[in-house]
Order: C-alpha cells, then sequence, then structure tokens
C-alpha cells in the first residue's frame, strides 16, 4: 500500500525524523483552520499518489491563512494525472537553501535493500540516473546489520553531500532505515530532504510503501487504506476473504488455484478476440474448500459486478472433488436465487468429475451450461458475454 505523503509525514514524526508542521484538509475551510493554526507562511500541496505534484501545479505557497483558503480552493478538486485531488496537506513553509534525496527500499531485482542518495533532490530521481548518474549513490543494505551511524555516515559522504550536514543527514538515514524495518515499509523516500537557510535537515516530501504481507503485525496500517480508492467490489470480496482483483472485462471469472485462474484469464482473453475483444472481468481464487457458502460469495461479488455479461466457473478437482463443487454450485444458486441472473459456463475436470457433472445434469439449472473442455468453456462463455 502506497501512503498518501502526508501520512508519511506522520509516520515520519513518530520515529522522530525531522519534519515540518503539516495537517491534512478536505475544504478550503478546513484548510484555512490548518493555516491559522500552524501560522505564518504555509505550503499547500495536493495529496495524490503520484509524483510531479509540484510540476503540475499541485504544490502551492500561501502567505497567510486567507491566502491558503483559496490556494487550497485552486487544488482540491483538480485532476492530476488522472488523479482527482480530494485532500491537501497544509504544511509550514521551509526557507530552502538546498535540496537532496535519500531513499531506502527493496531492491527485487538484486535481492537486496538498497540506499539511494544524491545531492540532486527535488527533482525526478529516474531522470537523475537517467542523466547524471554518478549523482546518485546506490548503496546495498545488509539487513542483518541494519544501518549504524557509522555506515550511514560513509553512505552519505560516498554520495559527496557537504561536509556541514553530513552528520545530519546520516542520522536522517539511520532514522528512515527504523521506519522501513519498524513500519514493514518497502519503500520510504524523501524528495526533497532539504537544508533551511538556517542550517536543519528536513524531509519535505515523504513516499512510503507498505508490505501489505506484514498487514498482520500492524493493525494500525489498516486505518491508512484509502477506502475512497478502493473498488467497492474488492472490498466486499476482502470482506469476505476472497482472492478477488477486479479487471476491466466482461466474462466473469471463478476458479481455485491462482495458476489455474491466471491461466483461464489468458484463455478467456485469447478466445474473446473472436467475440469482438471479449475479456476477462476479474481474477477470483476460491481455492480448496470451494464450499457452497464460498461460492455463493463469490457468485455474488461477480454477478454484482454490472460490466460481467457471463460467468465462467473453471474448477480442477484436487483435493476437493468435482461433486462437491457441483453440489456447491447448485446450493449456490438456490441461496442466491433471483438475484442469479447471468449464464454461468461451467467447467469441471479432475477428482470426482463424473458424478460431478452428473449432478449439475440432474439440477437443471436454466443458467448453468456445462463444457467439457478449458477451451471450449472459454469460448462459450465469451460467445455469451459477446451477446
Ligand atoms: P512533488 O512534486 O510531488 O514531488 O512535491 P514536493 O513536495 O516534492 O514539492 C515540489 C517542490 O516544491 C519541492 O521540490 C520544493 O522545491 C517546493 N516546496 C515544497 N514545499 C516547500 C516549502 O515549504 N517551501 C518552499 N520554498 N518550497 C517548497
Ligand atoms: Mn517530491
Amino acid at each position: 500500500m502506497d501512503l498518501f505523503e502526508y501520512q508519511a509525514r506522520d509516520l515520519f514524526e513518530k520515529h522522530g525524523v525531522p519534519v515540518l508542521a503539516g495537517a491534512v484538509a478536505t475544504t478550503p475551510d478546513e484548510a484555512h483552520a490548518a493555516a491559522l493554526a500552524i501560522g505564518g507562511k504555509v505550503v499547500v500541496k495536493a495529496q495524490v499518489k503520484v509524483g510531479g505534484r509540484g510540476k503540475a501545479g499541485g504544490v502551492k505557497l500561501a502567505i497567510d491563512a486567507a491566502d491558503a483558503r483559496e490556494k487550497a480552493a485552486a487544488i482540491l478538486g483538480m485532476d492530476i494525472k488522472g488523479h482527482v485531488v480530494g485532500k491537501v496537506m497544509i504544511a509550514q513553509a521551509a526557507p530552502i537553501e538546498a535540496e537532496y534525496y535519500l531513499a531506502i527500499l527493496l531492491d527485487r531485482s538484486n535481492r537486496t535493500f538498497l540506499v539511494m542518495a544524491s545531492v540532486a533532490g527535488g527533482m525526478d530521481i529516474e531522470q537523475v540516473a537517467r542523466e547524471t548518474p554518478e549523482k546518485l549513490a546506490k548503496v546495498p543494505v545488509n539487513s542483518n546489520h541494519g544501518i549504524s551511524k557509522l555506515e550511514a555516515l560513509k553512505i552519505i559522504q560516498g554520495a559527496q553531500f557537504p561536509a556541514d550536514i553530513a552528520e545530519q543527514v546520516a542520522d536522517t538515514l539511520v532514522l528512515i532505515w527504523k521506519v522501513f524495518v519498524d513500519e514493514d515499509a518497502t519503500l520510504v523516500e524523501i524528495n526533497p530532504l532539504v537544508k533551511t537557510s538556517d542550517g536543519r535537515i528536513i524531509a519535505l516530501d515523504g513516499k512510503v510503501t507498505l508490505d501489505d504481507n506484514a498487514g498482520f503485525r500492524h493493525l494500525d496500517h489498516e486505518a491508512l487504506v484509502d477506502q475512497s480508492a478502493t473498488n467497492p467490489l474488492e472490498a466486499l470480496a476482502k470482506a469476505k476473504d476472497l482472492n478477488y482483483v477486479k479487471l476491466d472485462g466482461e466474462v466473469g471469472i471463478i476458479g481455485n488455484g491462482a495458476g489455474l485462474v491466471m491461466s483461464t484469464l489468458d484463455v478467456v482473453a485469447y478466445a474473446g478476440e473472436k467475440f469482438g475483444g471479449v475479456k476477462p472481468a476479474n481474477f477470483l481464487d476460491i481455492g480448496g474448500g470451494a464450499s457452497a457458502q464460498v461460492m455463493a460469495d463469490g457468485l455474488s461479488i461477480i454477478l454484482g459486478d454490472k460490466d460481467v455479461k457471463s460467468v465462467f466457473v473453471n474448477v480442477f478437482g484436487g483435493i476437493t472433488s468435482c461433486d462437491a463443487v457441483a453440489n456447491g454450485i447448485v446450493q449456490a444458486l438456490e441461496m442466491l436465487g433471483e438475484k442469479a441472473t447471468k449464464p454461468i459456463v461451467v467447467r469441471l475436470d479432475g477428482n470426482n468429475v463424473i458424478e460431478g457433472r452428473a449432478i449439475l445434469n440432474r439440477a437443471a439449472h436454466p443458467l448453468i451450461q456445462q463444457l467439457d473442455t478449458m477451451d471450449g468453456a472459454a469460448a462459450r462463455a465469451a460467445e455469451l458475454a459477446a451477446k
């Protein structure tokens, strides 16, 4: 999960990383009140999870609270690279003397953690990496050792930071390593890390990505989720403990096992080419078990997706036998009753397939069509969706 800047700021503050006063606002009036509380000049900053807000006009200096209200009114509702601004952060303004870059990230391709530090801060770091790679220091971190003050100092000196601030920047690096580890982050980035005219080092803009896989040991991270950006179907599925991802096609997909579901998506997309480019509408892995309740939950979420025109249930019976899955489908349709309205193509194979298919044949549900092969079923589901 990517955090908003104001959430990153709060996390930094919690761990002692130097930041300036800041508060989030969703209306010009709230912005006014926040600016009054902070006092003096403030910066009004669009809170969107995309870079380059500054260049897009989403970061504006305000001379006082009244000005902050006006700037907030201009920024709220703005569209920045497809993200509509719903919140602004009111941040105490800083007299900037120099801008630097500092980050720790999970470097997946090299299977290590990596510190990146640059004296060319404030700008797009990808551009720095491309055009002046000598200005971007990249130092892998031994996760068993972490980053001591001494190591931090070496990294910062190696990255050519001025001597008078090296100590403070090194302290900041040690602190963001602590943020990275303690919060189970995969990215902690400060751009810019600034030197103010009175010689202080401050994190002016933060970007943090938290590792959702570690969510179980950070129950407080749940509160950081942006509910307004969560797809309602995905939220519903999450509440039912289903592995569901909304896609933008028309064929609802239910399968057991992530691998099978992934290949089902491919097969449906391929089959859909013949029917005007019909595509899968979602990923849904109901896993082993596949009880009637799980099947009903899955079906009801998929049938509730207004984009879905047909459903493809693709199950390979392993530990779960096909007869159990077939009974699950029949009972799920009984549970759903009137709510089940779209054609459902079922392909069962594997453990106890003969009995499974017989159960569906006996049920003779008007919405269900059975096919024996995955390709055949995918083609039928795509055809039904195209109608
Ligand atoms: P980004 O463009 O989305 O990365 O947004 P930033 O928060 O990094 O802001 C962009 C630029 O605005 C920074 O690099 C600074 O130059 C400038 N800026 C942000 N906050 C302040 C501030 O408090 N005072 C001053 N003078 N400039 C600021
Ligand atoms: Mn920035």
